[in-house]
């Protein structure tokens, strides 16, 4: 037998670290993309590491995250109550900034109510998590979201992946499932890298043939499509169809944080059963306030999505008439330029930034090898 002190060890668990060294070299050919610091408020235009630059690689659609009147309301708000809320919305956080926050939201979105989370990544967790366990199936798009698969994962449900807004194969995964457990289809509302739009038409009609909820991430279409800017089951007329909504507040509502619409008993559900929900603080005052004024100023201001698409169409026909090869749909403000290999997308992020542009470079493994792109994104601003 061996003691302890002779055992040699052979595994060393940050051993990778050591051997990772792909961020050295690229930082060293001059192309390291990520972390550029910004010295200005997110804007059109952004001061980033001492220069000018305009910014095509934000998610700050309505362009509300400079604007005055949530800046004043968030400044009062963080006088009147503090800084932090020091625990879980569950026992001593709850503000009454975060239950109003949640009734005009289930108002606006014509749901019975809603719950917030602390992120947009928080809220996926929580929703997922909360409502699903070991005796469901999750249909999951594989372009959905990160923080969908970091949910299925957390939930224990049996996660089933169909081909991006493939109907046929998500239809041939739903015949395949056990009728015996309980089903849901999640999709982002507006895939977040592709620009596309979900087929949710197709995906409401095959819930209902197959006995399924549906649950629709629109991070990317609350604010920016549909009437209103209530987001992509209202742009096809389903808001009631469509089971459970979830969005996040970093990107049209200018904040940070993230909630679900859905039924009454759903929601209640969630809230007593979500361990993301219940085990984190709640969020900030500054924070709930700049997203409830943000919401107002959607609802008072339904023109900033529509100039939103207005710009989207403009840049479209733009990049398109220089010969560029862009995806997504006509109107979403998220445009993929395709660059095809990590090596090409690094060097056009590069001359861009010297040109004083800045965009977002995707490379592997956020997009396959020979499918890389740079995310372009407007605001209504
Ligand atoms: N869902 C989608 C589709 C997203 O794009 C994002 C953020 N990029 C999130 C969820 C997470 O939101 P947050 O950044 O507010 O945590």
């Amino acid at each position: 037998l061996l003691s302890a002190s002779s055992l040699e060890v052979i595994m060393d668990i940050f051993d990778k670290c050591k051997t990772f060294t792909e961020v050295k070299e690229a930082k060293e050919s001059g192309l390291y993309p990520y972390f550029h610091s910004l010295e200005s408020k997110q804007a059109p235009e952004v001061m980033m590491e001492g220069k000018r630059r305009i910014m095509i690689g934000s998610n700050n659609y309505l362009g509300l995250t400079s604007d005055d009147r949530v800046i004043e309301a968030s400044v009062q708000s963080l006088k009147q109550y503090g800084s932090g809320v020091s625990g879980s919305r569950f026992l001593n956080g709850t503000l009454d900034l975060h239950v109003q926050l949640e009734q005009e939201l289930a108002a606006f979105m014509n749901k019975e109510a809603s719950l917030t989370f602390s992120t947009g990544f928080q809220s996926n967790l929580g929703i997922i998590a909360g409502i699903a366990s070991r005796n469901d199936i999750i249909f999951c798009d594989r372009e959905n979201h990160a923080s969908i698969y970091d949910a299925i994962r957390l939930s224990y449900a049996k996660m089933v992946r169909y081909r991006h807004n493939d109907m046929q194969d998500l239809e041939k995964k739903l015949q395949e499932a056990d009728q015996n457990k309980g089903l849901l289809i999640v999709t982002d509302g507006v895939f977040s890298m592709s620009g596309d739009i979900a087929k949710l038409p197709e995906i409401v009609r095959l819930a209902k043939k197959y006995g399924a909820r549906v649950m629709v991430d629109d991070a990317h279409g609350f604010g920016v499509i549909g009437p209103g800017g209530r987001g992509t089951a209202a742009y096809f007329g389903l808001q009631d169809e469509v089971d459970i909504i979830m969005s996040t507040f970093s990107k049209s509502l200018a904040s940070l944080g993230g909630f679900m619409v859905a039924s009454s008993d759903v929601v209640e559900y969630v809230r007593h059963k979500s361990r993301p929900f219940i085990f984190s603080a709640a969020i900030t005052p500054a924070n709930t306030m700049s997203a409830l004024t943000a919401l107002r100023i959607l609802i008072q201001e339904p023109e900033r999505p529509k100039r939103l698409t207005d710009i989207a169409k403009y840049m479209r026909k733009q990049l398109k008439e220089q010969g560029l090869h862009i995806g997504g749909s006509e109107e979403i403000p998220i445009i993929p330029i395709y660059t095809y290999t990590p090596l090409r997308t690094l060097l056009a992020c590069k001359i861009l930034f010297e040109k004083g542009v800045y965009v977002n470079p995707v490379l592997p493994p956020a997009a396959p090898d020979g499918e890389c792109i740079i995310r372009t994104s407007y605001m209504a601003t």
